[in-house]
C-alpha cells in the first residue's frame, strides 16, 4: 500500500525513522514549517530553516525513497515576536519555489490580535501564489479557536477547498466538515487523537476531505501513526478503496492544487547535497 503523510516534522526524526516509514508504505510526505521548541531570534533563522526543508531533507527523504514536499509560514507560537514577523516580508520569495506546496503552518495558538494579523496576512499569500493553506486548529480551547479561525477564512479571498484545518477532534468536526474545508487529524501515541477514534470518526462523517496524519515531531510523537490508522480502518471492515482514499488519494488532491506535487522518487539521489553525505555523518 502507498501512504502519503500530509504532516510530519521529518527535521526532528532520525534516519531510521525514514527506513521504518518507508517499510511500512510511506512514499511521500509533507513537511509544514513549524516553531523549534525555543524562540528564533530573527528572521535568517527561519530562512536557513526554510532552505533545509527545500534542499537538504528532501535529499534525505529521497534516499530513503520518500517524496518531500514542504509548506512554509511564520507559525502561530511566533506570530507575536517582533524579531520574527518580518520574515512575511521574506515568504513571498519561497512561495515560488517547485518544493512549497501550502502556506503552513497557521493558524492561532493563543487567539492574540498579532495572530489574528498574521493569519490574515498568510491567507492572503496563499491565494496570490495559488496555493492551499494548512490551518492548525490550537491544542487548548479547540471550539473557540475553530470558530474564531473560520470567522477569518470567511474573510479571506481563499475558497475552503483550498484549505485543511488541522488538529481536529470529535469535538470540532462537525464544524469543519460544515465549512467545507479539508479536515485534518493527527494521530498521536497516548493523548489527543488515536487510531480507534480516529476510525470512529471515519464511520461517522465518512472519507471525504479527510486527511491523516502523525504529526510527528521531538515530540512524544510516532512516525507509523498513518499506517496504524490505515491497520485499524482494515480491521473494522473499511475496503481497500476506503484506505487508500484516506492515505493516499485525499492528500494527493488536496496538496495538488498546488500544481506541484513531485510523486516520483525514482533512484537514489548522488551521495551528497551540497558537498553533504548522510553517509558519512555530514562532515
Ligand atoms: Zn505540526
Amino acid at each position: 500500500m502507498r501512504i502519503f503523510d500530509p504532516h510530519i516534522h521529518m527535521t526532528s526524526r532520525t534516519t531510521d525513522d525514514y527506513a521504518a516509514m518507508y517499510e511500512a508504505g510511506v512514499r511521500a510526505l509533507v513537511e509544514p514549517s513549524f516553531w523549534l521548541g525555543q524562540p528564533r531570534t530573527s528572521p535568517a533563522s527561519f530562512c536557513d530553516y526554510f532552505d533545509s526543508l527545500l534542499g537538504w531533507e528532501p535529499y534525505r527523504a529521497a534516499q530513503h525513497g520518500i517524496a518531500h514536499h514542504c509548506t512554509l509560514a511564520l507559525n502561530p507560537k511566533e506570530a507575536g515576536d517582533e524579531r520574527c514577523v518580518p520574515v512575511l516580508d521574506e515568504l513571498p520569495r519561497y512561495l515560488v519555489k517547485d518544493g512549497v506546496v501550502a502556506v503552513g503552518e497557521i493558524g492561532y495558538d493563543s487567539m492574540t490580535p498579532a495572530e489574528d494579523t498574521a493569519l490574515a496576512a498568510q491567507l492572503q499569500l496563499a491565494a496570490d501564489h495559488g496555493l492551499p493553506a494548512l490551518v492548525h486548529t490550537p491544542h487548548r480551547d479547540k471550539a473557540a479557536g475553530l470558530a474564531r479561525t473560520l470567522d477569518v477564512l470567511r474573510e479571506s479571498e481563499l475558497p475552503p477547498e483550498r484549505v485543511v484545518l488541522d488538529h481536529l477532534n470529535e469535538t470540532t468536526v462537525a464544524r469543519a466538515a460544515d465549512s467545507g474545508c479539508w479536515m485534518g487529524f493527527s494521530i498521536y501515541p497516548d493523548t489527543k487523537m488515536d487510531e480507534h477514534r480516529m476510525v470512529r470518526l471515519l464511520r461517522l462523517h465518512g472519507t471525504d476531505r479527510v486527511l491523516v496524519n502523525s504529526a510527528a515531531d521531538w515530540g512524544r510523537s510516532d512516525p507509523l501513526k498513518t499506517r496504524a490508522v490505515a491497520d485499524a480502518m482494515r480491521a473494522d471492515g473499511f475496503t481497500e478503496d476506503d484506505v487508500e482514499t484516506v492515505l493516499w488519494h485525499n492528500p494527493v488532491a488536496f496538496y495538488g492544487q498546488s500544481g506541484r506535487l513531485q510523486l516520483e522518487t525514482g533512484p537514489p539521489p548522488p551521495s551528497t547535497h551540497e558537498g553533504n553525505s548522510i553517509l558519512r555523518g555530514g562532515d
